[in-house]
């Protein structure tokens, strides 16, 4: 497992705001373990591991209980303390102790059951509620730091871009040009590749094809979707490359495409609702007859997780705000013969939107 180093940020200002809305939803203590909730308040990751690292967090206190052998990793924010526990102690019954007599206690979301079952035993008559409703409205909106970063890994996976550009795909399999994806995210700055899809011809029908032995040769459509952590912010983005000239049914469909990633990307400003921006990149396609092929939502939040809220898909009636980053990723997939998407990482700003990929978006012939 490669390490993340969180940066630094304001991680007192990010525990008083919890603390904020803890009080505002009555919850008495915060726990949060592996997942991306530990981190952002307190800027240590958890090892996702059998021993229990668990930050808790109260009206008074915030505490991080770690493994004794892990303590030494904990850089000092000076925000929070660190309660180390030995091989023999039981570090339930130390997070229940620093929970105290909470009565509504929130819990991370991607907390292990075999801990919170046995948390529910010690903190018996206590309500546990998904920290979810406390931490998701600090996180939804990105502060200058968090955009910075964001804007970092998003340069950094255009010039990757740019060099697959000139690179040959006919004659590889996906594997190996996966395999390069991913060096090349890392030389291009990202601490750690986190995934590299790479699916060619009728492989480019799944959205989430695994990259396979399958051979790159002329005429095949190649769709190129990948992204790492820089600065623990998650990169995203998909290009979407030919082998040849595309048949004149492959280009009126990309035509289609462009037109509906712009409309979606055009949609974007504060005050706009996030079903509506699925919309409008929809609409384009239902007028081209290619929406029964946009088989996914049009986007998803990033952040310190590459998918968090907000999620721009129908049904999502939540209004964009200043500070909130999505992707806006259409793309169509016609079973069993070839797929496109074309994917860029949008920061909602004050007057509207910064797009944080701006490599070239239309079909890139390549050899
Ligand atoms: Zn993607
Ligand atoms: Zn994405």
């Amino acid at each position: 497992m490669t390490a993340i180093h969180f940066p630094d940020a304001d991680y007192a200002g990010r525990i008083a705001r919890v603390r904020a809305a803890m009080a505002d939803q009555g919850v008495d203590a915060l726990l949060v373990s592996v997942g991306n909730d530990l981190p952002y308040l307190t800027g240590y990751g958890a090892m996702p591991s059998e021993r229990l690292t668990m930050g808790v967090i109260t009206a008074n206190d915030s505490v991080i209980v770690i493994p004794e052998l892990e303590a030494p990793r904990v850089v000092d924010r000076g925000a929070s303390s660190v309660h180390p526990w030995g091989e023999t102690e039981d570090p339930i019954a130390i997070v229940a102790k620093l929970a105290g007599r909470a009565r509504r206690v929130a819990v991370g979301a991607q907390t292990w059951s075999v801990f919170l079952v046995r948390l529910q035993q010690q903190l018996g008559g206590a309500q546990f509620v998904d920290a979810t409703a406390v931490t998701r409205p600090l996180r939804i909106i990105k502060d200058e730091s968090e955009i910075d970063l964001l804007r970092r890994a998003g340069s950094a996976v255009d010039a990757v871009v740019e060099r697959l550009r000139t690179i040959k795909f006919s004659g590889r399999t996906e594997a190996q040009l996966a395999r390069d994806v991913m060096e090349m995210t890392v030389e291009e700055g990202h601490e750690v590749a986190t995934f590299h899809i790479v699916a060619s011809g009728p492989n480019a029908a799944s959205p989430h094809h695994e990259p396979g032995d399958r051979v790159i040769g002329d005429g095949d459509c190649v769709v190129v979707d990948f992204g790492g952590r820089l600065g623990a912010y998650c990169s995203d983005t998909t290009r979407t490359f030919h082998v040849g000239e595309p048949t004149a049914e492959y280009s009126e469909a990309f035509a289609a495409l462009e037109a509906s990633q712009s409309a979606g990307r055009a949609a974007v400003g504060p005050g706009v609702v996030a079903q509506d921006v699925d919309r409008a990149a929809r609409q384009v396609l239902v007028d081209s007859g290619h929406a029964e092929w946009f088989i996914h939502r049009l986007g998803h939040g990033i952040g310190l997780d590459g998918h968090e809220d907000p999620y721009l898909v129908e049904g999502n009636t939540e209004v964009l705000q200043p500070g909130m980053a999505f992707s806006v990723e259409p793309g169509i997939y016609m079973p069993g013969q070839w797929g496109m998407r074309i994917e860029d990482i949008l920061v909602c700003t004050q007057d509207g939107r910064e797009c944080l990929n701006n490599s070239p978006r239309s079909l890139v012939i390549v050899e």
